[in-house]
């Protein structure tokens, strides 16, 4: 295994950050500087905001440097699961917060260059055609664009795929170096690294000798780090995949991904294909086995190919397939705590609207007058204190019962 291309080609000189104070006080502390976190701190930086950004390794080195870099609105065959689940009006929110996330990312990309592009992303079925026009009418239904195609870049057949035109791909590492330039030129914004979060306790957080003080506090550390409360260890669950970059293999303009859970995925970069494909516990035996049917796959479609990069990657799932945005616990329980997580292996979009609803929430809150405030219609359906009622959730209880920790020794194997 090695580095994923994007961390292979980050030749950016990193900043240093000087040493944390043992007692700061901020308006608004967000832990941990992934993607989300870093979103969060930039558009709370035009505000005035007094902002702490601080990170448990280095800033800006999450799994977000890992990801195929999707930026799209197609999650899977969401649309029609949520249609039949949740109903037409969640179904319809959730479209159009990922819809806007992908209209924030064509504005940052006028003012950071991360070499974004935009093409169609597809989802498809190699043997289930009624799945796939199922998920045509629910996004028709709920207001959506996408269409049927049989005909595709993949080098096999397939029943049929949606496409969802006016998506886009973009490079990460492009994408966050350029973030924090810019973010480090604010000076109410301070960034830490090297500060691993334990605990909170009203508007408080410390990691050792080191204590903030906050008005509002952001968790954005992909597995929530407080434990006490919004019982994540049994809503959250940990999965894997495998990622290959092919030279000398076909180059494709558009996305693709398997409806099927584990199913291959591509997207070109340059003259790589980048392919990912299997779904499993991080750790579990399967590894070995997903890497060997990646590798097949990619010697049997693309003979000539050679690989170029191969690493593994990991993400956070909620058993629902929708990720929490919102006040940590509750409003009452956890006073200015909030938490952005399960984002499903969608985080690209997902880590912009969580970014774009706290910062909202907050600013709203604190600073800007109410009439003046954005009010995002469709955040009710993140909502982090929906029921869930699943097997996967007793599931997770016998787990966390039998291993209290078997929960947490899983943060960043990478
Ligand atoms: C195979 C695969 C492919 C993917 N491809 C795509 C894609 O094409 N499109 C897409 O939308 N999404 C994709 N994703 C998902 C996406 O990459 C992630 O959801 C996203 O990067 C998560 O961002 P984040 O900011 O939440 O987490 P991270 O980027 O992981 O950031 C979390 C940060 O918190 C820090 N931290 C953790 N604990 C603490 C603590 N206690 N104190 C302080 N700091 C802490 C960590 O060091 C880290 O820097 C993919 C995922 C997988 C598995």
């Amino acid at each position: 295994m090695s580095d994923s291309i994007w961390r292979s080609i980050d030749t950016a000189e990193k900043s240093d950050y000087g040493k944390m104070e043992c007692m700061e006080m901020t308006d608004v502390a967000i832990v941990g500087g992934g993607l989300c976190g870093i979103l969060c701190a930039w558009f709370l930086k035009d505000a005035g905001v007094d902002c702490i950004l601080l990170d448990k390794d280095r800033i800006a080195e999450g799994t977000g440097k890992d990801a195929m870099a999707q930026v799209t609105s197609q999650h899977g065959l969401i649309y029609s699961k949520l249609l039949e689940r949740d109903g037409e009006e969640k179904a319809r929110m959730y479209f159009q917060a990922n819809e806007q996330a992908i209209q924030k990312y064509r504005e940052l990309s006028e003012q950071i260059d991360c070499d974004f592009e935009e093409t169609s992303s597809y989802v498809y079925s190699k043997n289930d055609r009624e799945k796939i026009e199922k998920e045509i009418d629910a996004v028709d239904r709920i207001g959506g664009k996408a269409d049927f195609c049989e005909t595709t870049e993949l080098p096999f057949d397939i029943s049929g795929a949606v496409r969802f035109p006016g998506q886009a791909k973009l490079n990460p590492v492009k994408l966050l170096n350029g973030l924090v330039k810019e973010l480090e030129k604010h000076q109410n914004i301070h960034i830490y690294e090297g500060v691993e979060i334990d605990d909170w306790f009203r508007h408080v957080i410390w990691c050792g000798i080191h204590v903030t003080v906050a008005d509002h506090i952001i968790c954005t550390t992909h597995i929530p780090f407080y434990e006490k409360l919004g019982k994540y260890n049994r809503k959250l669950h940990m999965e894997e995949s495998c990622i290959l970059a092919l030279g000398n293999a076909q180059k494709m303009n558009g996305m693709y991904t398997d409806e099927a859970q584990g199913g291959l995925s591509f997207r070109s970069y340059g003259d790589l294909l980048l392919m990912t494909g299997g779904m499993y516990k991080p750790e579990s035996d399967r590894e070995a086995h997903e890497w060997e049917k990646l590798r097949e796959a990619a010697a049997m479609y693309y003979p000539e190919a050679k690989e170029k990069a191969s690493w593994k990657v990991q993400d956070c799932f909620s058993l629902d397939g929708i990720p929490y945005i919102g006040s940590y616990a509750s409003e009452r329980k956890t006073p200015g705590l909030y938490v952005a997580t399960g984002f499903n292996g969608w985080g690209m979009t997902s880590a912009m609207t969580a970014a774009m609803l706290l910062t909202e929430i907050i600013l709203k809150d604190k600073f800007v007058e109410a009439k003046e405030a954005v009010n995002y219609s469709w955040k009710e359906v993140f909502s982090t204190e929906r029921k869930i009622l699943l097997p996967q959730y007793f599931s997770n209880i016998k787990d966390t019962i039998s291993d209290r920790f078997s929960f947490r020794p899983q943060k960043y194997k990478k």
